[in-house]
């Protein structure tokens, strides 16, 4: 690699892998009006970057890139589009970069329809080589477990299609829609809860201009909606002038108050969050971002830099992490990924239980995990890295929190209760009730 880096922000061009056919995906809705097309602006054309600052390669991306992309320039490297276009897709590509086992090459040769495998460069230089067991590598190359449904999982366990007011639209909350806008995502996560429906252009589910236009028709018809999350797919996936396009007609709407982003691009594609990314999203407050993170080894100089943008752009950032067995399962391990984030201005804000999607028995912790791992957290380390713990409840139920139980019981007119050490306290509670089914079994402590 060139070590000149030097961020690069021309406009998508037709070259792009990134479909320009709109009944799947993105790019080509013009800000100026329904159906016209933004037409590439020829590189050439362009005006010099005036101060574009250098997004880092930390060392090991370096190495990954010499290593697998030894033609590639630092300026494509970080082009977020460079990166898009050559995802590792193919049984090739990966056997290029990673030696298979046996259960990987069979599972990827068996794979059809949604959820097809996607790892951009960027992410692949994060995973190990040779483990196959290494935690971001299995979070991201199939293996057979995937093609065997267990008892209660289901293609779309939560719901969404039956809640859904306009297709792509989740009306289940009263105030609160979820705005499913791409099936586009740069990664493919095996454990996806909407693995039925990203990325298959051309399948069961379309993601179309049209069906934005309805979703925005809806929005605009229902006055008790006042906060749009804008999922998918990822959101960040849509180039910026679609992207800018839609938040602005969102904005337009008198009654939303309130806008989210769900996305894993910061962490898994950073140098998207480009300077004219952030230019767009400062314009469009109050706008708030839910980053999914899955492990402390996502913390890089990359994503140090991406959450730093977006945060200097005045967005508040919250992490969503899915618990997955052998993956992130494990208090120390949260410990560090929340610390990390913290250090990175995001909040840790919720700990999904793993949704029971068909084949996602591998992934699937006992609830008793994610309550352990809350209350080794609790009181353990700064409140701020304490996640909400949630159960999106199978059949469109929404979230429902667990938390560990810290009521022992009660005596009279006071109220026991355990701390973070086991220690019972007394709280007077002389108007209530709470605790009275239990007999306190009292251990230690000031009792
Ligand atoms: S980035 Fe999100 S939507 Fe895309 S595959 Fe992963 S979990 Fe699913």
């Amino acid at each position: 690699m060139k070590l000149v880096s030097r961020e690069s922000e021309e406009p998508p061009s037709r070259g792009d892998a990134i479909p320009t056919n709109f009944t799947h995906s993105v790019n080509i809705i013009s800000p100026l009006g329904a159906g016209t097309v933004v037409p590439p602006a020829p590189i050439s054309a362009l005006p010099p970057i005036p101060s574009a600052p250098r997004f880092p390669i930390s060392p090991r991306s370096k190495e990954f890139a010499r290593a697998f992309f030894p033609d590639v320039s630092t300026v494509e490297w970080n082009d977020w589009r460079w990166q898009f276009r050559h995802r590792i897709r193919t049984m090739a590509e990966l056997e290029r970069i990673f030696v298979l086992s046996d259960e990987e090459r069979e599972a990827i040769s068996r794979h059809k329809g949604a959820l097809p495998v996607g790892i951009t460069p960027y992410y692949a230089g994060l995973m190990s080589r040779y483990d196959a067991n290494e935690p971001l590598r299995r979070t991201h190359i199939p293996v057979g477990t995937e093609y065997v449904q267990t008892p209660g999982e289901a293609d779309d366990p939560l719901s969404e299609d039956h809640d859904a007011a306009v297709p792509g639209l989740v009306h289940r909350y009263p105030d609160r829609v979820l705005f499913l806008v791409t099936g586009t995502c740069s990664t493919y996560c095996r454990y996806c809860t909407r693995s039925r429906m990203v990325g298959q252009p051309g399948g069961e589910y379309s993601f179309s201009k049209s069906q934005w236009e309805r979703a925005l028709q809806y929005i605009e018809a229902h006055t008790e909606i006042r906060d749009v999350l804008l999922s998918g797919g990822d959101p960040l996936t849509l180039a910026d002038e679609p992207l800018e396009y839609l938040l602005k007609r969102l904005r337009a709407i008198k009654h939303i108050e309130f806008l989210r982003i769900g996305t894993k691009v910061p962490v898994v594609l950073p140098m998207r969050v480009s300077r004219n990314l952030t230019r767009v999203l400062k314009k469009l407050h109050p706008l708030w971002m839910s980053i999914h993170f899955t492990h402390p080894s996502e913390l890089t100089r990359e994503v140090s830099e991406s959450t730093a943008r977006l945060a200097d752009a005045g967005i508040p950032l919250g992490s969503q992490t899915v618990l997955l067995k052998g993956i992130n399962d494990d208090v120390d391990v949260m410990k560090s990924l929340y610390h990390g984030l913290l250090m990175r201005r995001v909040k840790p804000y919720y700990l999904y239980q793993c949704d029971p999607i068909t084949g996602s028995s591998h992934f699937r912790t006992p609830i008793e995990k994610g309550l352990e791992i809350i209350e080794g957290l609790r009181g353990h380390t700064t409140g701020y890295a304490v996640p909400h713990y949630v159960v999106d409840a199978p059949g469109g139920g929404g979230k429902i929190p667990l938390v560990p139980d810290y009521l022992v019981g009660r005596d009279g007119e006071d109220v026991m209760l355990r701390n973070f050490e086991g220690n019972t306290y007394r709280y007077k509670d002389s108007a209530g009730n709470v605790g009275s089914d239990r007999q306190p079994k009292v251990r230690k402590g000031k009792a």
